[in-house]
């Protein structure tokens, strides 16, 4: 998945105050396991990443409130990465993050996910997001079975209710399902009361 970042509509000089827009951007998802809010608990459930630490061994502070430094993601993935960053002879190599706001970082040209939700990585970049962020979680695994498991529903489904002669007795459940599983692959979205 790749994200699109927009260029905001004004500079902030607190990295906090471009929290809606990073949300819109990264389309209310983790920007490295890919999880929506939703199944997080809601918003409360990611926060923001410094795609290069702004702390730790390969600090960029000057990078705090960079927008272009800005990821959402979630509090698993933000604390497994914390403040690792490559050394610069690894990274050289291809061993860094996968950075989803580049067209070349596709996740699936470094990942590639199987129906069962494991995951193999295709790239050092791949394996060395996979290790850190611990990308082979169980419950990330389960979590990406059943998003394909869905999507292969909705195809279906979708599949079935494009035939002409159905009868009406049984598109009307089909159609609600459809409508139930396509919620979840886009799920609503709640904000913080604030
Ligand atoms: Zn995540």
């Amino acid at each position: 998945m790749i994200f699109y970042r927009r260029i905001p509509t004004r500079r902030y000089s607190d990295y906090r105050l471009y929290r809606s827009i990073l949300r819109e951007v990264y389309r209310y998802r983790c920007a490295y396991c890919l999880r929506h809010e939703y199944f997080l608990g809601g918003e409360a459930g990611c926060c923001i990443d410094h795609h290069r630490p702004i702390g730790g061994l390969h600090a960029r502070p000057e990078l705090q409130n960079d927008y272009s430094n800005l990821y959402w993601c979630c509090w698993e993935c933000n604390e497994n990465k914390a403040n690792t960053w490559p050394d610069p002879e690894d990274y050289i190599q291809g061993s860094r993050f996968i950075d989803p706001c580049e067209t070349e970082d596709d996740h699936d040209k470094h990942l590639h996910v199987h129906a069962d939700g494991t995951i193999i990585p295709l790239t050092n970049a791949g394996r060395y997001t996979c290790q850190i962020l611990k990308l082979w979680r169980r419950h990330l695994v389960f979590y990406r079975a059943e998003l394909y498991r869905r999507h292969v529903e909705v195809e279906e489904i979708s599949s079935l209710l494009s035939e002409k002669k159905l009868r009406p007795e049984l598109r009307e459940p089909l159609e609600a399902h459809l409508r139930t599983l396509l919620i979840m692959l886009e799920p609503p979205v709640f904000d913080r009361p604030r």
